[in-house]
């Protein structure tokens, strides 16, 4: 247990998981009587929770972890995610001082929280964690090879607290949400359940694998009257057949392509994103142009782009062929470019629809359930909103 509660400061890296991690760390510092420090040179504690999805994402910890030893050498700077599992070393180079925590709230002696305190109108639930895939480029597998699900009704529980406390939009998220399992329960079966508590609040889902968005959940989309957001995120990671064979993923582009055109007969509304990893090992320019086309043919409405970094302990990283920094830096603007005007595209056209928003970065931004972001003629308490988007969708009539 803390001798006298300190003041915190929290840094996050990363994916939804570790922001859903790290919302709950807060509940558990709140329950402890840790208060949220003003910066990070007032805080008695300094928590980190990494990312090392890329090599940037490592240099971005690495170079706060320093920053943090510098202006604040007397904090007590514990360090967690991906980052600490993977390469501690480094965090102890960079920050000798530091405690290196997988479950920081365990170390710390933290009370467990019923349910985390949402800080804005919009809440993250980690109810998966961990992924037993063998994509050739992924660092996860080796930092978080445990599949685990939070039991359904433990699940229920978090809704109704986060619903009773007015949260308008809980967003599920896990490393394979798609992997939810409790027993008999997959994640249709959950989302049922939670589409069945009372209350004005919506779900949204996070990222999930194509082969794991069945016709099932897009018909559960589509029925669920705007309650589960017609809004999916599935990487596709590159749309050249052979790239995807040498990623190791497990599907090919062909069977994407069916998979998306059968989701979208369930649920014709669904606002579809994905991600692209750039400059795999031995991608060459015929692969890349391969590639841009069949993404240009899906119709997405956004893209996550990635330039490749090779990660210690891939597969990827030993592989030939890693492509030249001018030609990666080539395609990733290529890629940038064609996810600026897909996100144009879908702007344009929802101008003139109705939308339902949650209120964002202090009611002055909204979320639509097609994740359009959007300003707000006159700022909005937290709550669903039904507003008017304007031509431009830029903003929002309410
Ligand atoms: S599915 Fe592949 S990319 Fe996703 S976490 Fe697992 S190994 Fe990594």
């Amino acid at each position: 247990m803390l001798p006298r509660p300190p003041s915190y400061f929290l840094r996050t890296f990363g994916c939804r998981v570790n922001q859903a991690e790290s919302q709950e760390l807060r509940a558990r510092l709140a329950a402890a009587g840790c208060a949220p420090a003003a910066s990070l040179a007032e805080a008695g504690l300094c928590i980190v929770n990494t990312c090392s999805v890329t090599k940037d994402a490592d240099r971005e910890a690495l170079k706060f972890l320093r920053r943090a030893g510098r202006e604040n050498p007397a904090a007590r700077l514990v360090v967690t995610g991906c980052l600490a599992r993977r390469a501690p070393e480094d965090i102890l180079r960079a920050a000798p001082q530091a405690q290196v925590a997988l479950d920081p709230g365990g170390e710390l002696g933290l009370p467990e929280a019923a349910a985390a305190a949402p800080e804005r109108s919009r809440a993250l639930l980690k109810v998966q964690d961990g992924c037993d895939g063998s994509c050739a480029y992924c660092v996860v597998p080796r930092v978080r090879p445990r599949l685990s699900s939070l039991p359904p009704a433990a699940a229920e529980e978090r809704v109704r607290g986060l619903a009773a406390a007015g949260v308008p939009e809980i967003v599920l998220c896990g490393i394979r949400l798609g992997r939810y399992r409790d027993g008999a329960v997959a994640l249709t079966g959950l989302l049922e359940r939670l589409l069945r508590i009372p209350g004005a609040f919506r779900l949204r889902l996070s990222s999930l694998e194509v082969l794991e968005a069945d016709e099932a959940l897009a018909g559960l989309i589509a029925g669920s009257g705007g309650r589960l957001c017609p809004h999916l995120h599935i990487p596709l990671q590159s749309g050249s057949e052979t790239v995807l064979r040498r990623m190791n993923r497990p599907y090919t582009a062909a069977v994407f392509v069916r998979r998306l055109e059968a989701l979208r007969r369930r649920a014709p509304a669904l606002a579809l994103f994905s991600d692209i990893i750039t400059g795999f090992p031995g991608e060459t320019e015929a692969e890349s142009r391969e590639s841009l086309a069949l993404v240009r043919s899906l119709g997405l409405c956004g893209l996550h782009v990635f330039r490749f970094s090779p990660r210690p302990g891939t597969l990827a990283a030993g592989m030939p062929g890693q492509v030249a920094p001018v030609a990666a830096r080539e395609r990733l603007e290529s890629w940038q470019e064609l996810d600026a005007e897909l996100r144009r595209a879908h702007r344009r056209r929802a101008a003139g629809q109705r939308r339902v928003v949650a209120p964002l970065r202090g009611g002055f931004r909204g979320l639509t359930e097609d994740f359009l972001e959007v300003g707000l003629e006159r700022p909005l308490p937290p709550g669903l909103w039904p507003v008017t988007l304007r031509e431009s969708s830029n903003t929002a009539i309410i």
